[in-house]
């Protein structure tokens, strides 16, 4: 028999890691499941400056807090990958996982989803040393430099104009020579005296020692190579969100995010989601939190009303 729950969260993350306070707290028989590290993202990153309460944290410290202040009512705790949810005929949801099945009455998806990476060298060396991928978290700390963002969509060209408030000027690279990104946000990005554009253009090499010191650049057509000097790169080709274990559940995105209403409920009645995973437009740790939150209370009268 597999072992039942009234709430399972799949994901450890920042979302999955608050719900699991709520649900737990208010004595609701709860997993979390965690393939990897519990933190999610937060544990990977270097230095935190926006999260409210803390002026300036490590995220390995931050994570390590979110999870024992967490776990403390008593939700079990499961390193596992989750493979496929389905609904089982008693109204609840059957888990398919790495370490076997088990069974919830409501499901919490808070898995999260990863940045595509250029897969260049350098890339991963000097990630969270001038290799970044969200502005809002890092912007502040390139005040008065040159640096680069790598993106051709709404995301690259809006954050770009962002990184204008502290940058001295920020460089566009994109390889192609049309952007994706809709008419208006071209016109800020191109009226702004801060943003140059190399177009038509892609990454060969990310270049330096302890910190990001050169970009190098490779013109499609022609193969001719450029450096330019960079104290930091900010790259935006997309995302990818971890999902594939709802494919046939329940209608994603095009891109495969999951839509959901005001309370965190998917389509499917019992199946809710919070995080960096849902359809959305800001992907920070405050706001997988407060998702986190709003899916565990939704679930739980989900659960009072079944
Ligand atoms: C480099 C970097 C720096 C950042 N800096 C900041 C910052 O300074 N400030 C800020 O507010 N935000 C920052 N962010 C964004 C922030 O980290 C995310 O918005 C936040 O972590 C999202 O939380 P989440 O719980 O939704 O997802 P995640 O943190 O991504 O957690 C999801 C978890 O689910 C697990 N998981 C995925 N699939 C499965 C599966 N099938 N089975 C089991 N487990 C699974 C993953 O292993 C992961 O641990 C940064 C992000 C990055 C990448």
């Amino acid at each position: 028999m597999p072992e039942r729950y009234d709430i399972a969260i799949v994901g450890g993350g920042p979302a999955g890691l608050a719900a699991a306070l709520y649900a737990s707290r208010a004595k609701l028989r709860t997993v979390i499941l965690e393939r990897q590290a519990f933190g999610g993202q937060v544990a990977l990153t270097g230095v935190i400056e926006n999260y409210p309460g803390y002026p300036s944290v490590a995220g390995s410290d931050l994570a390590q807090k979110m999870h024992d202040c967490s776990m403390r009512f008593g939700a079990t705790e499961l390193i596992a990958d989750l493979t496929a949810i389905r609904p089982v005929p008693s109204g609840s949801f059957a888990l398919e996982t790495s370490v076997g099945l088990l069974e919830a009455r409501a499901v919490i998806v808070a898995t999260g989803s990863r940045h595509r990476e250029l897969g260049v060298p350098g890339e991963a060396r000097l990630r969270n040393q001038g290799v970044s991928y969200c502005a809002v978290c890092d912007g502040p700390f390139y005040e008065g430099v040159e640096i680069v963002v790598v993106g051709g969509g709404d995301s690259a060209l809006q954050e770009a104009v962002f990184l204008t408030e502290y940058a001295s000027k920020v460089t566009v690279v994109h390889r192609r020579h049309e952007f994706r990104a809709s008419v208006e946000v071209q016109r800020m990005a191109r009226n702004n005296s801060k943003v140059r554009f190399a177009l038509g253009q892609v990454v060969q090499e990310i270049c330096g020692q302890d910190g990001v010191e050169n970009v190098v650049l490779r013109e499609v057509a022609t193969g001719q190579v450029e450096t330019i000097p960079a104290e930091g790169i900010f790259i935006y080709v997309g995302m990818e969100p971890s999902t594939s274990f709802l494919r046939g559940l329940i209608q994603l995105n095009s891109e495969g995010f999951i839509p959901t209403d005001g309370r965190m409920r998917t389509i499917l009645p019992g199946l809710f989601a919070a995080g960096d995973v849902r359809e959305k437009t800001v992907r920070q740790i405050a706001t997988a939190c407060g998702e986190g939150v709003e899916a565990a209370l939704a679930a739980q009268e989900y659960l009072k009303g079944q």
